[in-house]
């Protein structure tokens, strides 16, 4: 059988001894690629396979860990000499002259950059159609969006193009596109993992995170990646070393570890109606299997989703201040040009019609007199979830699903930011609160894959990826293929 189906962690082992096995490997993703991309469009920039075949191999040559495996980098995270363009205009032709953190502690254990994936702009939306470059689709269903933003990572290891990804996520991001596209998706604590490099959407907020087929190959490179990191002063070191090996040996033989999940109610209700079964059907297996299970009623976090985005528009427009400037990608002549009229200039091009939305509302509620209004009142909020949600998690997992809704077809949720934003109720909640959080596939409905998402406490990373893999046992439903013509 082709290793192109196997997970990430078994490739490495085929491969690590044996360079043709590694080479033919890189080949067949591309033959996928070749056959899939054209229809999919996961990746914005595609690496040329001779030379990703050239830096496996010496990779490989050399006896580094990953041993030449190519991982698929989010377009928002920096890649030496590779273009990063956020999936926006004003980036076009931006060549970062560093790699982010996290993807030389990639490069450094024997991955190679295969190429960077497409996303929404600046990581705003949901769906992937904001995407300067145009939308991915759904592996599962091409007529449906595959979530986002990090959608083209869902796409491209759901559509074995990649064996796994690197996504970002600042209200679900990872957790909304693994869902739609039925992967693993990993967002760490906050500082968890370095963000030096991964240019900024909402800073307080902003995660990278794993895409990968199930929690194990999470967990391996999460070994070589975590690891707190100078350069980013808000990281934090997730004690993370012997995981893999541990994650690993879960079901063979002893019994599984079993927790306790906390259904918030609220984050139940609304939740479109074989997306709620589906993903209750997971929970009462779970109770069958010996997880306790507890209710309970936190009317706050009804409040989340517009707390986050305020703080997230509030955010955003000051980070994207930067650009319009001659420094990054799009840019012109200045000669001649007042500075107001090149740098209005350069962003009403640049920026895409999402983008110029969070701006102008972000700057508008940071303006003098809404301040308080409403940027302090989403603090506040922010803080009363925390305090609401923390004791919680110290008792046990709070379980939902990960998104309300299946993923909608293209074109539809788009055109109403209201409808597009409501998709994230679920997810904002632990980037609100620093949480680390999961989704991994609970079941089907209307045959698509339907994503459970798992919170854990602040730093609680490792025990949280056992408990998905021991979900991941009980529920069986990991390393998926899509049926693609
Ligand atoms: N959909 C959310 C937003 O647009 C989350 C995006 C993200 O996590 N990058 O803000």
């Amino acid at each position: 059988m082709s290793l192109v189906n196997k997970q990430l962690r078994y490739v490495v082992e085929a491969v690590r001894d044996n360079r043709e096995a590694l080479s033919e490997y890189i080949y067949r993703l591309y033959e996928r690629i070749e056959r899939y991309e054209e229809k999919l469009k996961g990746f914005i920039t595609l690496r040329p396979a001779d030379t990703v075949i050239r830096e496996a191999l010496e990779a490989n040559r050399l006896g580094k860990p990953l041993a030449g495996i190519p991982i698929a980098v989010k377009d928002n995270i920096s890649t030496e000499g590779i273009r990063t363009t956020c999936a926006s205009a004003i980036l076009e032709n931006y060549i970062p002259p560093y790699d982010a953190t996290v993807v030389k502690r990639l490069r450094e254990a024997g991955a190679v950059i295969i190429g960077k994936t497409n996303m929404d702009e600046f990581a705003m939306g949901s769906t992937t159609e904001t995407s300067y470059f145009g939308p991915s689709r759904n592996p599962w269903d091409p007529s449906r969006v595959p979530g986002g933003s990090s959608g083209g990572s869902g796409v491209v290891v759901s559509a074995y193009m990649a064996p796994a990804a690197l996504g970002s996520d600042t209200g679900g991001s990872v957790r909304n596109p693994a869902a739609y596209t039925g992967i693993f998706g990993y967002k760490p604590t906050y500082g968890g993992l370095s963000r030096y490099g991964l240019i900024a959407y909402a800073s307080s907020l902003d995660q990278i995170g794993l895409m990968t087929r199930d929690s194990v190959d999470a967990a391996l490179l999460l070994e070589y990646i975590a690891g707190e990191d100078p350069r980013d002063p808000t990281s934090l070191d997730l004690r993370v070393g012997g995981l893999f090996k541990e994650i690993s040996s879960l079901g063979e033989g002893r019994d599984l570890p079993k927790a306790r999940l906390v259904i918030v109610k609220e984050m139940w209700s609304g939740v479109e109606d074989h997306v709620f079964k589906t993903t209750m059907n997971a929970v009462d297996k779970l109770s069958s299997e010996g997880f306790e299970v507890e209710e309970v009623s936190v009317p706050e976090v009804s409040y989340a989703l517009p707390a986050y985005y305020v703080i997230a528009f509030a955010e955003a427009s000051s980070n994207l201040s930067r650009y319009g400037i001659p420094l990054y990608g799009l840019s012109k002549d200045p000669e001649n040009t007042s500075w107001i009229d090149y740098y209005s200039e350069i962003r009403s091009k640049g920026f895409g019609k999402e983008v110029k939305r969070r701006i102008m509302l972000g700057s508008f509620i940071l303006s003098a007199g809404y301040y308080e209004q409403y940027y302090i009142k989403a603090l506040k909020v922010r803080r009363l979830l925390r305090d609401r949600l923390l004791p919680l998690l110290r008792r046990g997992y709070i379980a939902s699903p990960t998104m309300p809704i299946q993923p909608p077809r293209l074109g539809e949720a788009i055109e109403d930011p209201l409808r597009l934003y409501a998709m994230d109720i679920e997810t904002v909640i632990p980037n609100l609160i620093g949480s680390p959080a999961i989704s991994l596939v609970a079941g089907f409905a209307n045959s698509l894959p339907v994503g459970l998402q798992l919170i854990g406490p602040p730093l609680g990373d490792r025990d949280l990826l056992l408990i998905a893999r021991t979900i991941e046992i009980i529920i069986g439903l990991s390393n998926l293929s899509p049926q693609m013509g």
